[in-house]
């Protein structure tokens, strides 16, 4: 599909966001009419400038307050509307939108809208343009698409067509169903954007927190799929307003904004009947099945202490790199010696080659590195905020990560297998603020997890906004973490914990205690609030409380974790273990657990 961006999806000046789009591989642009007016250049150099950038000007936006007018002032609408036609013919625009009318003294009285539609119909076939007429979703008297379709039926003419926005109409609660009888050559544009779920003012979330298809939660593909499948044929184009898009640099935007249009181009293809219908490009499809491999930390004597404190122990020594692999249990540590490393992830996510080119095909950054003779292939892939992720065949393959390693001498007298630990539960990401979405979008594009919703918790300085993440098949657990707080407060990034998981907690937190291993201590009111709250047994709550044990529960299931102090670089170990199908993450003791690391990194 030809593949368009709306000007006021990118930052800075007209010019700038025009050679950001073209650089991003665009076909076509919206020109934005407030980007206009402030843009020296006149329509004609504009229109000029897209050409010689391979751009087509696909739409002219937008033309407001129209229709619904009381007759004594539509003299004037129709003189604006006029001046702005004529602009939009300079710049080669074939279309041109307008949106429904938010003035409060618009009228409720649908023949009227009608006929003030069918003469500004007029006034566009004047021109030889085309209004495609849009129902913002807080429209005085349209704002949904139902009722901005009636309008167009109503006014009857053939320069007026029906604009499709997914965020409008997704935003009112309507779907794909709302377009079932509009046929495709009545629509005259389509846009789309993505949103996370507010429950806020429509204006405020449409203006500020629209984002790229694949980084929000509305059904933006079935929107799509309904307008290609009634005939539409005309750009994919991307409308997003956003705070964090208008601070971001224009070419990162750009490219975020092509990738999501490919995500999404792939979606819908996905989801189209085998035969028939347009033709769309399908990407190399997400890994069947995800699972944590490793975590990956920078080395140094902190990192060596805690490890060999829980029991870790060297297992392997990678054949070329200063890179140690330690191993506790099924739980498997990559320390990284060499200079100036930062952390990452593993990820068993076959087949690689696949995920490679998946990743490639969605334009995100490969890690650059030395790959040695007979090394697995562990594609490194950049995610948005930073982190490096390596993707890994599954054991025994030639691919699988392992085969890097030749068996550690240290290792050689250990029983295979040693030490408590079940395998890594969870990896909790930190990411700055404004990434938050991208990363989730990354993680979801690239590997087809499915995000849950943002959690919020208080801390000290700050707050903590939280995503998990789950493969639909595969055991990988991750959680963004992002932290809201005040200047100078540390906000560390990349893999700051690890959520390693046991089949006896209790045990296991008592022998560390005992080895002089030390473990967060948890307030005594904490217990207390436990006991209130769920009603345990003195004895079970002494326990808990005695060993500095957190407790959750959700229906029969029981979450039981403890954590270490947090590292000078903000890494820090979760322990726990999982009862009767727990399945969350401890979010109620979210709060208690911040409150204690930040007392206790003082
Ligand atoms: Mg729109």
């Amino acid at each position: 599909m030809r593949k368009a961006i709306a000007t006021v999806s990118v930052s800075g000046l007209l010019t700038d966001k025009l050679d950001a789009v073209a650089a991003a591989g665009f076909d076509g642009v919206e020109i934005f009419d407030p980007d206009l007016i402030s843009c020296p250049l006149p329509p004609r150099d504009i229109a000029a400038r897209c050409a010689d950038l391979g751009l087509d000007v696909d739409l002219f936006q937008p033309v407001r307050d129209i229709e619904g007018v009381p007759p004594e002032e539509f003299d004037a609408v129709l003189h604006r509307v006029r001046r702005k036609l004529a602009v939009a013919a300079e710049l080669g625009a074939g279309t041109v939108l307008a949106c429904s009318n938010v003035a409060g003294s618009s009228l409720a009285d649908p023949d009227l809208t009608a006929e003030q539609l069918h003469r500004v119909g007029e006034l566009a076939a004047e021109h030889g343009v085309v209004v495609a007429f849009e129902a913002l979703a807080w429209g005085r008297h349209v704002n949904r698409v139902r009722q901005a379709w009636r309008a167009v039926q109503t006014a009857d003419h053939p320069s007026l067509t029906l604009a499709v926005d997914t965020f409008h109409l997704l935003a009112r609660g309507d779907g794909p169903e709302a377009l079932v009888d509009v046929p495709g050559e009545r629509i005259g544009f389509l846009q789309v954007a993505d949103a996370p779920l507010l429950d806020m003012n429509v204006l405020e979330w449409s203006r500020h927190f629209r984002c790229f298809p694949g980084q929000g939660t509305l059904d933006v593909a079935g929107v799509v799929l309904a307008v290609l499948s009634a005939g539409y044929a005309g750009p994919l184009s991307l409308e997003v307003f956003s705070d964090l898009v208008r601070e971001e640099q224009a070419s990162e935007t750009a490219r975020d904004a092509m990738r999501s249009l490919v995500f999404l181009e792939d979606e819908v293809a996905g989801r189209l009947p085998a035969a028939g219908g347009p033709v769309l490009a399908a990407v190399p499809p997400p890994a069947a099945s995800v699972s944590t491999a490793f975590v990956e930390v920078p080395g140094s004597p902190p990192v060596r202490a805690l490890l060999e404190g829980l029991g870790f122990a060297p297992h392997g020594r990678h054949r070329t790199k200063p890179v140690t692999w330690w191993r506790n249990g099924a739980a498997d540590v990559v320390v990284n010696d060499a200079a100036g490393t930062d952390t990452a992830i593993g990820l068993v996510a076959p087949p690689v080659a696949g995920v490679a080119a998946r990743a490639d095909a969605l334009l995100w950054p490969k890690v650059e590195r030395a790959r040695g003779a007979d090394e697995a292939r562990l594609p490194g892939i950049t995610s948005p905020s930073g982190l490096h992720v390596f993707v890994s065949a599954a054991a025994g393959d030639s691919d699988d990560w392992q085969h890097d390693f030749a068996a550690d001498v240290a290792a050689a007298d250990r029983p295979p297998g040693g030490g408590p630990l079940l395998g890594i539960d969870h990896v909790g990401v930190g990411v700055p603020p404004d990434r938050l979405d991208r990363e989730a979008g990354f993680f979801r594009t690239l590997f087809g997890l499915a995000p849950g919703p943002v959690e919020e918790f208080m801390e000290p300085r700050g707050r903590l906004r939280s995503r998990a993440l789950r493969p639909p098949r595969g055991d990988l657990r991750l959680v963004l973490n992002a932290v809201d707080a005040a200047t100078g407060v540390s906000r560390p990034l990349g893999v700051t914990q690890v959520a390693f998981a046991c089949a006896d907690l209790l045990a296991l937190v008592c022998r560390l205690r005992a080895a002089g291993v030390e473990l967060l201590r948890v307030p005594d009111n904490y217990y207390a609030d436990l006991e209130a709250r769920f009603g345990l047994p003195a004895y079970r709550v002494e326990e808990l409380r005695r060993h500095g044990v957190l407790y959750d529960r959700v229906g029969r299931g029981e979450l039981l974790h403890a954590y270490t102090p947090v590292l000078a670089t903000g890494f820090y170990v979760e322990l726990l273990e999982r009862r009767g199908g727990y399945d969350g993450y401890g979010a109620a003791n979210a709060t208690v657990r911040l409150a204690v690391q930040r007392e206790q990194a003082r």
